[in-house]
């Protein structure tokens, strides 16, 4: 639902700043859990100009299914499975995509960001528990022990809003993180690069291809990925100097795409200029107030990890308001949301910061090394291992959060996360065909998840699922599996006599024995947020 009037006061459950993609995302997930918020906008009205993000991760494309969007997202994006890097004319190494259990969504799509923003901004139009208020922006807050108040300027007045939490999703120049005081600490690269979506029939397969040094762009390089209709994505590193204006006034650009285009008909759908930063808000949790998405941290887009993660940070904190605000949990589940977000955005920071360390080489000592490796690359598989073309989106695990209910064997979040992903507490569990007697609209295992905790017990006698709060659903995997085939135990690696926990967002609580109940009650109670008995 969107408006543009204002009121004097407004009261709702959540105060969303922003209507970008995750606060587009966090509402529509608030109100599955029949939360309503309301969306304060800055821009007068939606801007479908230009694009940013394209690629979207296999996992995210499940959160995008919980609100509505996933199967015209998947239906008009271009799919795919393989990242190629390439020195000139040779092929480095292919990158592939972990994949736990068996996925009904391919390991990323290509899709404008602006394009998925229609999708979200479609389903809002069907939800009368959201409200979207364009031409609103956010200039001040005050919360106490009840509410938080946001001061909101509009073209003709002022006025007020008031909400048990506010999100601030209002993007990288956050105003939310400002008010509350919030540094946004890291760093800026002087190098730039240039972006462009060029609709053109090109002859390049429909794969993320990486090239260093290439003819086209000869000593730095240039990413192509597919994008649906005929339209590429083309990244160009430019030098710091480089001017967008000069250089298509000169010319210059139009001889840039040529070099890749040849002769073929062209035309550009957007370009523009970046600089990258890596950036963290030193907390995402201050009282009242969560942060998410660019908000809260702003990276190198080399590895699709900034709306991908976004949109984890909408999942998290929507289950979390949810339960907060139906008095199911409290402070402690809402902490839990900076600590593991926080992680998961460091990670995020480590991750692209050594790509850009690589792709962004910061005096000509380091270029020099650069090219070195690059050519010894060719031959030599220790200097091919050190070639960093972008580590693609992960979901991180949250093997230690205090809600997660440890595994004995694993401690840490590997440096190379994202080859083969576990099947443990803390890690997002794995998808696989499913049906339930009676719900012919479930037909994945990640259908079943969203709506509360689900208990998967591989064991022949399970408990019943219990009307309590917070909901659980518990299900017997052989009464899951189709044609009797095990593929859910399998995927899961499920012992027998083992009963699976798995939060509302999907990822697995708990493992533990299915016929000792009081364990199953602690692990619930532990991923609420309750104190856990030492
Ligand atoms: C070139 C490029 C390529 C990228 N590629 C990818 C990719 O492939 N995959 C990926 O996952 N990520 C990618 N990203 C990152 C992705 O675009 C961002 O992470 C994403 O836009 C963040 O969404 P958001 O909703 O947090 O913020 P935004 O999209 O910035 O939305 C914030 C909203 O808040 C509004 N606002 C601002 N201030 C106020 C205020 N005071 N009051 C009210 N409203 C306000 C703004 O008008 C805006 O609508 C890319 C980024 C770039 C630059």
């Amino acid at each position: 639902m969107t408006s543009s009037d204002s009121a004097s006061t407004t009261r709702q459950p959540v105060v969303i700043a922003g209507a970008g993609p995750v606060a587009l995302t966090a509402a529509l997930l608030l109100a599955r859990w029949d939360v309503s918020s309301v969306l304060l906008e800055a821009k007068p009205t939606r801007e479908a100009v230009g694009s940013k993000a394209i690629c979207f991760q296999r996992d995210v494309l499940d959160i995008l299914d919980r609100v509505g969007c996933a199967r015209q997202a998947v239906g008009e994006g271009v799919t795919w499975w393989r990242g190629l890097t390439l020195y000139r004319d040779h092929e480095l190494f292919e990158t592939t995509f972990p994949q736990a259990g068996q996925s009904a969504f391919p390991p990323f799509i290509n899709l404008s960001q602006s394009q998925l923003e229609e999708y979200l901004f479609d389903r809002v139009a069907e939800e009368p528990r959201v409200d979207v208020r364009f031409g609103h922006r956010v200039v001040g807050l005050d919360q106490d022990d009840a509410a938080v108040t946001v001061d909101v300027e509009t073209a003709s007045e002022g006025t007020r809003v008031t909400g048990r939490y506010l999100l601030g999703c209002d993007g990288a120049g956050s105003t939310v993180r400002k008010l509350v005081g919030l540094p946004f600490e890291g760093h800026s690269f002087d190098e730039q690069f240039l972006i462009a979506d060029i609709r053109a029939e090109l002859p390049f397969p429909t794969e993320r291809r990486f090239h260093f040094d290439p003819a086209w762009n000869p000593g730095r390089q240039v990413l192509v990925h597919p994008q649906p209709h005929s339209l590429w994505r083309i990244d160009w590193q430019v030098p710091a100097d480089f001017d967008l204006e000069h250089a298509r006034a000169s010319g210059e650009l139009d001889a840039r795409i040529r070099r890749i285009t040849g002769d073929a008909p062209y035309e550009i759908d957007w370009v523009s200029v970046y600089r990258f930063h890596q950036r963290i808000a030193s907390s995402l949790r201050v009282g009242r107030v969560l942060l998410a998405g660019d908000s809260a941290h702003l990276m190198s887009p080399f590895g699709a990890r900034g709306l991908n993660s976004g949109a984890q940070d909408a999942e998290n904190a929507a289950w979390k308001l949810a339960f907060a605000l139906r008095g199911w949990a409290g402070e402690r589940l809402l902490d839990s949301y900076h600590h593991e977000r926080h992680a998961a955005a460091r990670e995020n920071l480590r991750v692209t910061g050594e790509t850009m360390r690589f792709l962004a080489p910061q005096d000509d000592e380091q270029w020099a090394h650069r090219r070195a490796l690059l050519q010894r690359a060719v031959t030599d598989p220790t200097a091919r291992a050190q070639v960093n073309s972008g580590k693609l989106a992960e979901p991180y695990w949250y093997l230690d959060s205090p809600l997660t209910t440890p595994a004995d064997d694993i401690t840490g979040f590997p440096e190379e996360a994202g080859v083969d992903r576990p099947v443990v507490p803390g890690v997002l569990c794995p998808d696989a065909p499913c049906r339930v007697a009676g719900r012919p609209q479930v037909r994945r295992l990640r259908q079943l998840f969203g709506d509360g905790f689900v208990v998967l017990v591989h064991a022949s006698d399970a408990p019943q699922s219990r009307a309590i709060e917070p909901p659980i659903q518990v299900h017997r995997i052989a009464d899951l599996e189709v044609d009797g085939a095990d593929v859910i135990a399998t995927a899961l690696e499920a012992a027998p006599g083992s009963a699976t926990l798995v939060r509302p967002d999907g990822h697995i609580a708990a493992v533990v024995d299915a016929a000792d109940r009081a364990s199953i009650v602690a692990a619930v109670g532990r991923a609420c947020g309750h104190a856990v008995a030492a």
